[in-house]
Protein backbone atom coordinates (compact mmCIF):
# COMPACT_ATOMS: atom_id res chain seq x y z
CA UNK A 1 0.00 0.00 0.00
CA UNK A 2 0.93 3.41 -0.52
CA UNK A 3 -1.08 5.93 1.26
CA UNK A 4 -4.30 3.79 2.36
CA UNK A 5 -3.24 2.71 6.23
CA UNK A 6 -5.00 0.76 8.62
CA UNK A 7 -6.04 3.27 11.33
CA UNK A 8 -4.60 3.02 14.25
CA UNK A 9 -1.61 0.65 13.24
CA UNK A 10 0.09 1.20 16.74
CA UNK A 11 -3.28 -0.54 18.84
CA UNK A 12 -3.48 2.14 21.08
CA UNK A 13 -5.33 0.75 24.04
CA UNK A 14 -8.21 3.62 25.05
CA UNK A 15 -9.16 3.22 20.91
CA UNK A 16 -12.59 2.44 20.73
CA UNK A 17 -12.83 2.94 16.27
CA UNK A 18 -14.27 0.35 14.18
CA UNK A 19 -11.50 -0.93 11.85
CA UNK A 20 -11.10 1.69 9.44
CA UNK A 21 -8.25 3.27 6.91
CA UNK A 22 -6.99 6.13 7.23
CA UNK A 23 -5.46 8.43 4.76
CA UNK A 24 -4.32 12.35 4.62
CA UNK A 25 -3.78 13.97 1.09
CA UNK A 26 -2.06 16.56 2.30
CA UNK A 27 1.29 16.59 5.12
CA UNK A 28 0.73 19.18 7.51
CA UNK A 29 -2.27 21.35 8.68
CA UNK A 30 -2.35 25.24 8.53
CA UNK A 31 -4.45 25.82 11.29
CA UNK A 32 -1.97 25.97 14.10
CA UNK A 33 -4.33 24.52 16.94
CA UNK A 34 -2.23 25.27 20.43
CA UNK A 35 -3.06 21.99 21.23
CA UNK A 36 -2.50 19.89 18.13
CA UNK A 37 -0.30 16.78 18.81
CA UNK A 38 1.45 16.73 14.83
CA UNK A 39 3.89 18.67 16.21
CA UNK A 40 5.34 15.85 18.06
CA UNK A 41 5.74 13.34 14.86
CA UNK A 42 5.70 15.35 11.29
CA UNK A 43 8.33 17.84 10.63
CA UNK A 44 7.24 21.04 9.51
CA UNK A 45 3.56 20.69 10.86
CA UNK A 46 2.81 23.90 9.97
CA UNK A 47 3.11 24.00 6.39
CA UNK A 48 0.79 22.03 4.02
CA UNK A 49 2.20 20.29 0.87
CA UNK A 50 1.00 17.66 -1.53
CA UNK A 51 1.66 13.80 -1.32
CA UNK A 52 3.83 12.77 -4.54
CA UNK A 53 0.76 11.40 -7.18
CA UNK A 54 -1.48 10.88 -4.39
CA UNK A 55 -4.27 9.89 -6.33
CA UNK A 56 -2.73 8.10 -8.91
CA UNK A 57 -1.68 5.83 -5.84
CA UNK A 58 -4.15 5.75 -3.53
CA UNK A 59 -6.55 4.64 -6.73
CA UNK A 60 -3.75 1.67 -6.51
CA UNK A 61 -4.31 1.01 -3.43
CA UNK A 62 -8.19 0.97 -3.40
CA UNK A 63 -8.57 -1.82 -5.66
CA UNK A 64 -6.34 -4.20 -3.88
CA UNK A 65 -7.68 -3.40 -0.33
CA UNK A 66 -11.02 -5.01 1.40
CA UNK A 67 -13.76 -2.81 2.12
CA UNK A 68 -14.10 -0.71 4.80
CA UNK A 69 -14.57 2.98 6.02
CA UNK A 70 -11.83 5.28 4.97
CA UNK A 71 -11.39 8.07 7.90
CA UNK A 72 -9.79 11.72 6.31
CA UNK A 73 -7.80 13.01 8.28
CA UNK A 74 -6.54 12.15 11.79
CA UNK A 75 -3.37 14.28 11.08
CA UNK A 76 -4.31 17.20 9.02
CA UNK A 77 -6.96 19.07 7.76
CA UNK A 78 -8.29 17.41 3.99
CA UNK A 79 -9.60 21.05 3.42
CA UNK A 80 -6.57 23.52 3.54
CA UNK A 81 -6.85 26.52 1.67
CA UNK A 82 -4.66 25.13 -1.27
CA UNK A 83 -7.66 22.27 -1.48
CA UNK A 84 -9.74 24.77 -3.45
CA UNK A 85 -7.77 24.76 -6.49
CA UNK A 86 -5.81 21.56 -5.93
CA UNK A 87 -9.19 19.80 -5.38
CA UNK A 88 -6.74 16.58 -4.28
CA UNK A 89 -9.69 15.62 -1.77
CA UNK A 90 -12.39 16.26 -4.03
CA UNK A 91 -10.53 13.72 -6.10
CA UNK A 92 -9.76 11.27 -3.56
CA UNK A 93 -13.85 11.29 -3.19
CA UNK A 94 -14.58 10.84 -6.36
CA UNK A 95 -12.25 7.64 -6.07
CA UNK A 96 -13.74 6.07 -3.12
CA UNK A 97 -17.20 6.86 -4.12
CA UNK A 98 -16.30 4.96 -7.23
CA UNK A 99 -14.49 2.06 -5.64
CA UNK A 100 -17.35 1.36 -3.01
CA UNK A 101 -15.54 3.19 0.09
CA UNK A 102 -17.68 4.82 3.04
CA UNK A 103 -16.09 8.03 4.24
CA UNK A 104 -15.79 9.89 7.64
CA UNK A 105 -14.59 13.07 7.20
CA UNK A 106 -12.54 15.24 10.39
CA UNK A 107 -12.26 18.84 9.65
CA UNK A 108 -12.40 22.49 10.96
CA UNK A 109 -13.51 23.41 7.64
CA UNK A 110 -16.63 25.09 5.44
CA UNK A 111 -14.71 24.29 2.64
CA UNK A 112 -15.96 20.72 3.29
CA UNK A 113 -19.86 22.13 1.73
CA UNK A 114 -18.22 22.60 -1.30
CA UNK A 115 -18.17 18.40 -1.50
CA UNK A 116 -21.56 18.20 -0.05
CA UNK A 117 -22.65 16.48 -3.99
CA UNK A 118 -20.51 14.04 -3.66
CA UNK A 119 -20.78 13.34 0.16
CA UNK A 120 -24.72 12.94 0.03
CA UNK A 121 -24.38 10.37 -2.86
CA UNK A 122 -22.43 8.03 -0.70
CA UNK A 123 -21.99 6.64 2.46
CA UNK A 124 -20.56 9.36 4.24
CA UNK A 125 -20.40 10.81 7.91
CA UNK A 126 -18.47 14.49 7.92
CA UNK A 127 -17.23 15.17 11.76
CA UNK A 128 -16.45 19.22 12.53
CA UNK A 129 -14.51 20.36 15.39
CA UNK A 130 -16.28 22.66 17.76
CA UNK A 131 -14.14 23.41 20.66
CA UNK A 132 -16.45 26.87 21.49
CA UNK A 133 -18.29 29.14 20.59
CA UNK A 134 -16.59 32.15 21.79
CA UNK A 135 -14.67 34.04 18.87
CA UNK A 136 -11.72 35.06 20.93
CA UNK A 137 -11.24 31.99 22.61
CA UNK A 138 -11.76 30.08 19.52
CA UNK A 139 -8.84 32.32 18.02
CA UNK A 140 -6.73 31.75 21.10
CA UNK A 141 -7.03 27.85 20.33
CA UNK A 142 -7.06 27.84 16.87
CA UNK A 143 -5.60 30.25 15.39
CA UNK A 144 -5.91 29.67 11.79
CA UNK A 145 -8.65 27.81 11.52
CA UNK A 146 -12.13 29.08 10.22
CA UNK A 147 -14.27 30.55 13.15
CA UNK A 148 -17.04 28.89 14.88
CA UNK A 149 -19.44 30.53 13.15
CA UNK A 150 -18.55 29.44 10.04
CA UNK A 151 -18.28 25.45 11.17
CA UNK A 152 -21.80 25.93 12.10
CA UNK A 153 -22.75 27.92 8.83
CA UNK A 154 -20.88 24.54 7.23
CA UNK A 155 -22.77 22.24 9.38
CA UNK A 156 -26.29 23.95 8.56
CA UNK A 157 -25.45 23.15 4.88
CA UNK A 158 -24.56 20.09 5.19
CA UNK A 159 -27.65 19.18 7.02
CA UNK A 160 -29.52 20.55 4.13
CA UNK A 161 -28.18 18.02 2.15
CA UNK A 162 -29.22 15.24 4.60
CA UNK A 163 -25.67 14.56 5.14
CA UNK A 164 -24.27 12.77 8.59
CA UNK A 165 -22.62 15.42 10.94
CA UNK A 166 -21.04 14.62 13.97
CA UNK A 167 -19.73 17.31 15.83
CA UNK A 168 -16.03 17.02 17.72
CA UNK A 169 -15.88 19.11 20.81
CA UNK A 170 -12.84 17.81 21.18
CA UNK A 171 -10.41 18.49 23.51
CA UNK A 172 -11.71 20.04 26.40
CA UNK A 173 -9.28 21.78 28.46
CA UNK A 174 -9.93 21.92 31.91
CA UNK A 175 -10.10 25.35 33.32
CA UNK A 176 -9.95 26.76 29.52
CA UNK A 177 -13.23 25.54 27.34
CA UNK A 178 -15.22 23.49 30.26
CA UNK A 179 -17.82 26.08 31.26
CA UNK A 180 -21.34 24.61 31.82
CA UNK A 181 -22.82 27.59 30.84
CA UNK A 182 -20.93 27.68 27.35
CA UNK A 183 -21.11 23.67 26.76
CA UNK A 184 -24.61 23.88 27.03
CA UNK A 185 -24.86 26.99 24.78
CA UNK A 186 -22.51 24.81 22.11
CA UNK A 187 -25.03 21.75 22.50
CA UNK A 188 -27.87 23.68 22.40
CA UNK A 189 -27.20 25.47 19.22
CA UNK A 190 -25.80 21.67 17.75
CA UNK A 191 -29.47 20.67 18.27
CA UNK A 192 -31.14 23.63 16.47
CA UNK A 193 -29.20 22.63 13.69
CA UNK A 194 -29.70 18.84 13.79
CA UNK A 195 -26.05 17.49 14.37
CA UNK A 196 -26.28 13.65 14.51
CA UNK A 197 -23.94 13.24 17.18
CA UNK A 198 -21.45 14.27 19.80
CA UNK A 199 -17.67 13.28 19.76
CA UNK A 200 -15.92 14.53 23.03
CA UNK A 201 -12.56 13.86 25.02
CA UNK A 202 -10.32 16.17 27.11
CA UNK A 203 -7.21 17.70 25.95
CA UNK A 204 -4.01 14.88 26.11
CA UNK A 205 -0.85 16.39 26.45
CA UNK A 206 1.77 15.27 23.75
CA UNK A 207 5.34 16.54 22.52
CA UNK A 208 5.47 20.10 22.84
CA UNK A 209 1.69 20.91 22.79
CA UNK A 210 1.71 21.75 26.67
CA UNK A 211 4.23 24.51 25.93
CA UNK A 212 1.86 26.30 23.15
CA UNK A 213 -1.20 25.83 26.02
CA UNK A 214 0.58 26.92 28.79
CA UNK A 215 2.08 29.89 26.83
CA UNK A 216 -0.99 31.15 25.86
CA UNK A 217 -2.82 30.38 28.93
CA UNK A 218 -0.46 31.69 31.34
CA UNK A 219 -2.91 32.69 33.69
CA UNK A 220 -3.96 28.41 33.56
CA UNK A 221 -0.67 27.46 33.11
CA UNK A 222 0.12 26.41 36.84
CA UNK A 223 -3.38 24.66 37.17
CA UNK A 224 -2.83 22.91 34.28
CA UNK A 225 1.08 21.82 35.26
CA UNK A 226 -0.61 20.11 38.28
CA UNK A 227 -2.97 18.27 36.31
CA UNK A 228 -0.87 17.15 33.66
CA UNK A 229 2.36 16.97 35.46
CA UNK A 230 1.74 15.72 38.59
CA UNK A 231 -1.73 14.25 39.17
CA UNK A 232 -1.76 12.79 35.49
CA UNK A 233 -2.12 9.52 34.30
CA UNK A 234 -0.18 8.69 31.88
CA UNK A 235 -1.03 5.96 28.39
CA UNK A 236 1.84 5.21 25.77
CA UNK A 237 3.63 8.02 26.82
CA UNK A 238 0.65 10.58 26.08
CA UNK A 239 -0.02 12.72 29.66
CA UNK A 240 -3.89 12.27 30.59
CA UNK A 241 -5.69 14.12 33.31
CA UNK A 242 -6.56 12.28 36.09
CA UNK A 243 -9.72 10.03 36.11
CA UNK A 244 -12.24 11.93 37.89
CA UNK A 245 -11.86 15.19 36.52
CA UNK A 246 -12.18 13.55 32.81
CA UNK A 247 -14.82 11.57 33.88
CA UNK A 248 -16.57 14.66 35.51
CA UNK A 249 -16.20 16.90 32.47
CA UNK A 250 -17.36 14.52 29.56
CA UNK A 251 -20.32 13.55 31.99
CA UNK A 252 -21.15 17.45 31.83
CA UNK A 253 -20.88 17.15 27.94
CA UNK A 254 -22.96 13.69 27.91
CA UNK A 255 -25.52 15.01 30.44
CA UNK A 256 -26.38 17.54 27.78
CA UNK A 257 -26.36 15.57 24.95
CA UNK A 258 -28.90 13.61 26.79
CA UNK A 259 -30.62 16.91 27.59
CA UNK A 260 -31.13 17.45 24.06
CA UNK A 261 -31.47 14.07 23.27
CA UNK A 262 -28.14 13.78 20.75
CA UNK A 263 -26.05 10.76 20.49
CA UNK A 264 -23.02 10.82 22.15
CA UNK A 265 -19.24 9.59 22.71
CA UNK A 266 -15.87 9.66 23.90
CA UNK A 267 -12.70 9.37 22.13
CA UNK A 268 -10.14 7.59 23.75
CA UNK A 269 -10.76 8.09 26.94
CA UNK A 270 -10.93 4.62 28.77
CA UNK A 271 -14.82 6.04 30.32
CA UNK A 272 -18.06 4.34 30.30
CA UNK A 273 -19.68 7.37 29.09
CA UNK A 274 -21.31 6.10 25.25
CA UNK A 275 -24.55 6.37 24.09
CA UNK A 276 -23.74 6.30 20.05
CA UNK A 277 -23.63 2.98 18.56
CA UNK A 278 -20.17 4.09 17.65
CA UNK A 279 -17.21 6.15 18.92
CA UNK A 280 -16.50 7.77 15.69
CA UNK A 281 -19.93 7.86 13.95
CA UNK A 282 -19.66 5.06 11.61
CA UNK A 283 -22.47 3.14 12.50
CA UNK A 284 -24.49 6.46 10.77
CA UNK A 285 -22.58 4.87 7.42
CA UNK A 286 -24.63 1.62 6.86
CA UNK A 287 -27.76 3.35 5.78
CA UNK A 288 -25.82 3.33 2.26
CA UNK A 289 -23.29 0.46 2.89
CA UNK A 290 -24.75 -2.51 1.81
S1 LIG B 1 -6.91 20.83 12.69
FE1 LIG B 1 -6.08 18.99 13.70
S2 LIG B 1 -4.19 18.56 12.58
FE2 LIG B 1 -4.75 20.65 12.10
S3 LIG B 1 -3.60 21.94 13.53
FE3 LIG B 1 -5.68 21.57 14.39
S4 LIG B 1 -5.45 19.76 15.70
FE4 LIG B 1 -3.63 19.84 14.32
Amino acid sequence: MYYLHLFDPWNFPLCTCPQKYSIDPYTGCEHRCIYCYITSYIPDPWKVREKKDFLRKIERDLKKAPKLPVSMSNSSDPYPKIEKEKRITRGTLELLKRHGFPVLILTKSDLVTRDADILSSMPSVVSITITTLDENLARKLEPMAPPPEMRIKAIEKLKEKEIKVAVRIDPIIPGINDLQTDLRNLVKVLSSIGVDQIISSTYKAKGDNFKRVAGVFKEKAEYLSKIYYEKNEMVRGIRYAPRELRYKLLKRVRSLADEYDIPFSVCREGLPLNSAKTCDGSHMLTAKYD
